[in-house]
């Protein structure tokens, strides 16, 4: 069986460029069904749970592409990318969100994000990704995807470890990112003196204002030029030179590029992955107060845990309801001395991942 690496998660180039730790393997997050999405089935039962549109999915929202990833997709001469390249260009001619860092969301979109209410993910037109394919319901960029989009799963394998897990991923992507687009800009002695604050980096909130041009997402000739100098009208070739640019680090490189906070984000992925893989179970166990029944059937209920619905035998759901803030072991020898049955502890993990179960300090939070 073909064993799935972390790094062939991500887009190509970094194969050679993250730490050799990227190459242990994982397991692919089987619930997060994309081709059938997860996330768009109906729902009958009791209680109202979050549900996307088939034609938006978890896209609606406007991922940051750093130049070199940009770049990337431009030089791939694969006809599959042809889509995914009439887009970026096109993006790239309108200018609103395109700067010498990358490919980025608009302050106008990423304000709306911000802002959008809790049901406009997954249901919103507005907030759709650019290089999302609507006919064929799938990415059009999807080999160049970005930090965020690598690493967001809809439902996890381990529950909130796998959430954490990638999380810690996204974080350290992200991180590389910025920097990245950053060095391209360095070792292409791109004049900084025109440059504003890089896009990957800022936070938008309730203090960020919009000016006229983004609001009307416009960038006038004089703004253009002054921002791209010599590479104004070359932005295809530019982005292009960042790739090559970045294609040529390694993971010494990397590591001395990022310092510290390279190796304090490698530290924290590191610790998470090491939590999906050797979970432990907690000294001391309550039930979810807030975990709801969705529906009963004949010696099965459905409830809402954190991957959504899940179906569980009324014996498990009444072990969960024993736990109550005494010491696991003995709430587990107490129940399976009253039934007469033995609750194996990987299935309390899970219940523990899937936060139908909580650690004492969960609870207090
Ligand atoms: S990750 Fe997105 S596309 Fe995939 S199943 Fe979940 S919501 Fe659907
Ligand atoms: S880049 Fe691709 S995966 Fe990411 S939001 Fe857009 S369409 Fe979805």
């Amino acid at each position: 069986m073909t064993e799935n690496l972390l790094w062939d998660e991500f887009p190509a180039l970094y194969r050679k460029l993250l730490p050799t730790w990227f190459g242990q393997s994982y397991e692919p997050e089987a619930l997060a069904t994309c081709r059938d999405c997860a996330m768009c089935r109906p729902n009958p039962g009791r209680h109202k749970i979050a549900t996307y549109q088939p034609h938006l999915k978890c896209c609606t929202f406007y991922p940051d592409l750093p130049n070199y990833l940009v770049g990337a997709l431009l030089s791939d001469t694969d006809p599959a990318t042809a889509e995914g390249q009439k887009r970026v260009r096109n993006l790239i001619q309108q200018r609103s969100g395109v700067s010498p860092y990358g490919v980025n969301a608009p302050l106008l979109r990423e304000l709306l994000y911000a802002h959008a209410g809790g049901d406009a993910f997954g249901n919103s037109e507005t907030l759709l990704c650019p290089y999302f394919h609507r006919e064929n319901h799938n990415c059009s960029i999807w080999r160049y995807r970005n930090a965020v989009c690598s690493t967001f799963f809809c439902k996890y394998n381990d529950g909130r470890a796998g959430e954490a897990f990638w999380q810690s991923v996204k974080e350290y992507l992200g991180f590389v990112q910025g920097l990245l687009s950053e060095v391209a800009l360095e070792r292409l002695n791109f004049p900084s003196n025109a440059l504003p604050a890089n896009p990957m980096k800022r936070l938008v909130g309730r203090n960020t204002r919009l000016s006229a041009a983004d609001l009307d997402g416009r960038v006038d000739d004089a703004t253009w030029y002054k921002l791209w100098g010599d590479y104004a009208g070359r932005e295809d070739a530019f982005f292009i030179a960042c790739y090559r640019e970045i294609s040529q680090l390694t993971p010494d490189d990397l590591a001395t590029l990022g310092g510290f906070e390279e190796r304090r984000h490698a530290a924290k992925v590191q610790a998470a992955k090491r939590a999906v893989d050797y979970p432990q179970l907690p000294p001391v166990l309550h039930r979810n107060p807030s975990v709801r029944i969705h529906e009963e059937r004949e010696q099965h209920i459905v409830v809402e845990g954190f991957n959504g619905l899940t179906e569980m035998p009324i014996l498990l759901w009444r072990f969960i309801q024993t736990c109550s803030g005494e010491e696991t072991e003995q709430t587990i020898a107490a129940f399976e001395t009253k039934h007469g049955l033995e609750i194996e502890e990987d299935l309390i993990i899970n219940m523990v991942q899937n936060r139908f179960l909580l650690a004492e300090e969960e609870l207090a939070g």
